[in-house]
């Protein structure tokens, strides 16, 4: 009988334990993999980070499953691009209390650094919708403008990651403000392993940086701009738009001119429509992964993540025979 009398306190101290893990096993949860990168290298030894879309899935498009609902309710920072990149994850942001909100295009110095799309036909990606979603800061542009729409791929350059990463440090030491020193010091083993890979990605596509190309879709801006590439251009804007007949025809015209060395095709888009506009051509095929969908998260996944990038710019730039 005494085991009757016991069961019910030890319910409820298994339920309070439970409660209490709950409260503790808090996490920095971030959209895609590359933030979840960059947090990761923040968070070291401090809280753990997880992403919500799933490898193979595109940034473009994704709906949350409930599971992700709840984990973005019970995190201690969610970490994303913003409502124009992913808008799948817009309602459940909203929910969050704004310190535990990090909306990255929503900060003035990042806001700085975007530059424009000059393609009309990305619907989500208008300026004016960055201008509504943050009330702090100075306009973007005129938002009758058609060049008013600006490249939200944001982690591919290394310069807004430092950014992003910075914003991470300070939420968090806002946060966990006992956690202090990690946090600090991470931070700066970030600044220091991005700045050694900047510069050996710099020399290692020095190389290549004349030879041109085309990639799938416009995702890699900042990269290329950063290490002074030369894309001819990209089939579309946005992955879930197939590209139109014209710019089909155009691409074909250039690879069969031999303007291009290479096409690049993405691990979460193998489209028909680069073998068949390329077919003939002798031009290379490669593979851009803007995800590092491959890589697992660590505290110098980012760096590995360019490293990569590197990588599968130059094993397909790199002189042909
Ligand atoms: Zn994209």
């Amino acid at each position: 009988m005494k085991r009757k009398n016991h069961f019910p306190k030890l319910a409820l101290g298994l339920s309070i334990m439970f409660a209490m893990s709950s409260l503790t096993q808090a996490e920095v949860v971030t959209s895609i993999k590359p933030l979840g990168f960059i947090a990761a290298a923040i968070a070291e030894g401090v809280t753990p980070v997880t992403v919500v879309l799933p490898d193979g899935a595109s940034e473009h498009d994704y709906a949350l499953r409930p599971s992700d609902i709840r984990r973005i309710k019970n995190a201690d920072l969610l970490v994303w691009v913003g409502p124009e990149m992913e808008s799948f994850i817009t309602r459940s942001a909203s929910q969050l209390p704004a310190n535990k909100n990090l909306e990255l295009t929503a900060l003035p110095v990042i806001q700085s650094h975007l530059v424009g799309e000059d393609d009309h036909d990305h619907p989500s990606l208008q300026a004016n919708a960055i201008n509504t979603a943050n009330s702090s800061d100075r306009e973007l542009s005129d938002s009758h403008s058609h060049q008013g729409t600006y490249n939200l791929h944001i982690w591919m350059s290394p310069e807004m990651a430092l950014m992003s990463a910075t914003a991470i440090h300070d939420r968090l030491v806002q946060s966990m403000p006992a956690q202090k020193i990690k946090l600090d010091s991470n931070l700066s083993q970030f600044k220091d392993s991005l700045g050694d890979a900047d510069k050996q990605i710099s020399k290692q596509l020095s190389k290549v940086k004349d030879n041109r190309y085309y990639v799938f879709h416009d995702a890699y801006t900042y990269f290329e701009q950063h290490y002074g590439l030369s894309p001819l251009g990209y089939f579309t804007v946005n992955p879930e738009i197939q590209p139109g007949a014209q710019k089909l025809h155009e691409i074909r015209t250039q690879l069969t001119e031999h303007k291009a060395q290479c096409v690049f095709a993405e691990p979460q888009f193998r489209p028909a429509v680069i073998d068949a506009v390329s077919r003939g051509t002798g031009v290379r095929k490669g593979t851009l992964d803007p995800l590092g969908s491959n890589i697992s998260l660590s505290q110098d996944s980012y760096v590995k993540f360019l490293s990569q990038l590197s990588s599968q710019y130059v094993s397909c730039l790199k002189p042909m025979n």
